[in-house]
């Protein structure tokens, strides 16, 4: 088949083996590549109730459908497995090398299951495949052993790295896997479940080439897309940024969102261009979503200007077949240090989330959490919850080792994530999350721990768009927010190319039309996650997306790469399929499927000040219509029988049967 290589490698860390499966092309038609491969084969090899960091969990490692195919902002990668974190399925994503890399290798996916006796990184190129000892390499931050790596396999040929810190071998469940020197798959935990592998690293170097079914049609989709992507504006700044989301504030109405404006600041700032428009606008938490704009008004929220930030950018760089670039790298410690630009979430996490308006510190902690590999918005939520703890009695000076837990301090935050990274003292409480500190805390602690299914909540306020708060609770992965969002429906515009989407007509509406539980906005959720499933499918980075899909050409990239002629109901059908088997892998569990959230965040009670005030967000209503949308069971949220049934009816491969009797 095109555009895809149409197998994938096994690695059995217990018994050091590795096996190829090709897959059937009808698993592709039914749920495309990437994150619908690692749904497909997660939910027939990893049994149920399995523990998240034993030998039954299984990791993948997944490159989209359209990677390497000549298509544009389609270079993620994704990883899945079952989430120590949540205890649900888990996932997350990155950009960077590596997703080319893995197909170019000659798989699709990689998927590791067992536990190693003692710590290997899996080597592939020059024609091998092979589990190498890692021993050296144990206890090194993420850059360094990406360093050493690359020094070993220096050759014509350059190679993609993933790797974990020392985070991930402590099996905190907040930590990450690293590829491109900090870049940062974080959520979900997964990065645990690779240290309780004891897989250290992965490290590609294959040259295979991928072929599309058509790379005319490809080349003439991707030059007109470059053309729209090129276009910039030459006046924009921070401060314009920031009275943008003043005026978003007082406004008594909202206004419909179109992309590109996104993309314009995303292409010069990277994703920290809105940090104080967010602030500004509601849409970014303060002081462990108790504060508001209110509390970290302009001129203390002028210390994460984006102008500041790009003050100190060194160098700019971009994924993989990506025009926009929005990453790069900047200096810090004047200068003696150099770090990944931070990205909005981590900027905030550590920022407003903390009331701290040191920038130093937040590139100082960005830099550690990376060479960590610790997820910095879950580490930045649960920093604000041990000192809200603090201040309430709960966690003690003793229990710091002398250390005043409070807010608007730099060194409370950097001295907590030394001692998170490291599981000292407090730190070893804190480093599986807020939901676990709450448990063995005891008291009221679980009132300050703001999660949803046990993930610390990204930087996006539900009520300041419900979307948000909704998608947390409805994910099979609880607490994302790169799934949807009403924002994100807006972006989308999902209606210019289905007919059955919701078109968003007017370009300002009254604020309180967002807080109603309407069919409509169950509607936009439902096609939401369809799409957003379909676009981790294919390895599409979803700012790519937010152009739009008049701009954004998926539905005909992938018909180009493939050779198929589905239309975009069909694509969304698969999306769909996704979402359904992700939901179907959490229902296996027995586990409930409608997850807890705090209430902060969906304004329970409403906030008598700021941007967000007197909002709260009908998240029981919006739940139940979303699932009806979705054809799940209203009530429950289990998909229909036809979701396992179809999986059931799969052939069982020899590759399963050698597998199951290998390990039962
Ligand atoms: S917009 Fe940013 S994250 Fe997305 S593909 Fe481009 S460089 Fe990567």
């Amino acid at each position: 088949m095109n555009a895809v290589s149409g197998k994938i490698l096994w690695v059995d860390l217990t018994r050091q083996t590795c096996s190829e499966e090709a897959v059937p092309p009808e698993v592709y038609e039914t749920y495309l590549s990437g994150l619908g491969l690692a749904a497909y084969y997660l939910y027939r090899r990893i049994p149920p109730g399995a523990d998240a960091l034993g030998p039954e969990n299984v990791l993948a490692f997944v490159s989209g459908l359209l990677t390497g195919t000549g298509s544009m902002m389609t270079g993620r990668w994704m990883v899945a497995g079952k989430s120590p974190l949540t205890g649900t399925w888990g996932d997350a994503n990155c950009g960077g090398t590596l997703s080319p890399a893995i197909k170019q290798c000659g798989y699709d996916g990689i998927f590791f299951s067992g536990i190693s006796e003692k710590p290997v990184y899996l080597y592939i190129g020059h024609g091998k495949v092979e589990l190498r000892d890692a021993s050296h390499l144990w206890g090194l931050d993420t850059r360094q052993t990406e360093d050493t790596l690359l020094a070993a396999h220096q050759n014509k040929r350059s190679a993609s790295v993933a790797c974990i810190g020392p985070a991930a071998e402590k099996l905190s469940l907040i930590a990450g896997i690293s590829n491109d020197q900090g870049r940062m798959a974080a959520r979900s935990g997964l990065g645990a479940v690779m240290g309780s592998k004891k897989l250290k690293a992965v490290v590609l170097q294959g040259a295979y080439p991928i072929q599309a079914a058509d790379p005319e049609e490809i080349k003439r989709l991707s030059d007109r897309f470059a053309r729209v992507a090129a276009f910039q504006p030459p006046f924009l700044n921070g401060f314009g940024a920031r009275l943008l989301g003043v005026l978003m504030r007082l406004m008594p109405l909202s206004m419909r969102q179109d992309g590109i404006l996104y993309k314009f600041f995303l292409q010069k700032y990277g994703t920290t261009g809105l940090n104080q428009y967010s602030i500004e606008s509601g849409d970014a938490p303060i002081r462990n979503w108790a504060g508001s704009s209110a509390d970290f008004p302009g001129q203390r929220s002028a210390s994460v200007n984006p102008d500041r930030i790009r003050a100190r950018e060194t160098e700019k760089y971009h994924c993989y077949s990506c025009p926009v670039g929005c990453g790069g790298m900047t200096h810090f410690n004047n200068g003696k240090a150099d770090t990944h630009k931070p990205e909005y979430e981590t900027v905030l996490a550590l920022g407003g989330l903390l009331m701290n308006e040191d920038l130093e510190s937040i590139f100082a902690a960005n830099e550690k959490l990376n060479r960590a590999g610790m997820d910095t918005i879950s580490a930045g939520g649960t920093v604000a919850f041990a000192i809200e703890c603090y201040q309430n009695g709960l966690i003690t000076r003793e229990d710091t080792g002398g250390l005043e837990l409070k807010w608007d301090d730099p060194r409370v935050v950097l001295n907590l994530l030394d001692m998170m990274i490291a599981r000292e003292g407090i730190g070893d409480l804190l480093a599986d999350g807020t939901r676990l500190a709450a448990q063995r805390l005891g008291g009221r602690a679980r009132e300050y721990a703001v999660e949803a299914g046990g993930q610390e909540l990204a930087m996006h306020d539900g009520r300041n768009d419900p979307g948000f708060a909704l998608h947390a609770v409805v994910e099979p992965t609880p607490g994302r927010h790169t799934i949807g969002a009403y924002l994100y429906y807006e972006m989308y515009q999902l209606w210019r190319r289905l007919p059955n989407a919701p078109r968003v007509k007017q370009l300002f509406y009254p604020k309180k039309n967002k807080y109603i539980d309407s069919a409509e906005k169950a509607r936009w959720a439902a096609l939401n996650s369809q799409y957003t499933a379909l676009l981790n499918g294919a390895g599409a980075c979803i700012f790519g997306a937010f152009l739009g899909a008049q701009r954004f050409p998926i539905f005909e990239w992938l018909n180009a790469a493939t050779g198929w002629q589905k239309g975009p109901q069909e694509y969304m059908q698969i999306g769909w399929n996704i979402q359904s088997l992700r939901q179907a892998f959490n229902a296996r569990e027995g586990i409930s499927l409608r997850h807890a959230i705090h209430p902060r965040p969906i304004g329970d009670p409403p906030q008598t000040q700021g941007a967000n005030r007197g909002a709260s967000v009908p998240l029981q209503a919006l739940t139940r219509l979303y699932w009806q949308e979705m054809g799940w069971d209203p009530e429950t949220g289990r998909p229909p029988e036809e979701v396992f049934a179809r999986l059931n009816g799969h052939k069982t491969t020899r590759e399963e049967k050698e597998y199951a009797h290998a390990n039962h």
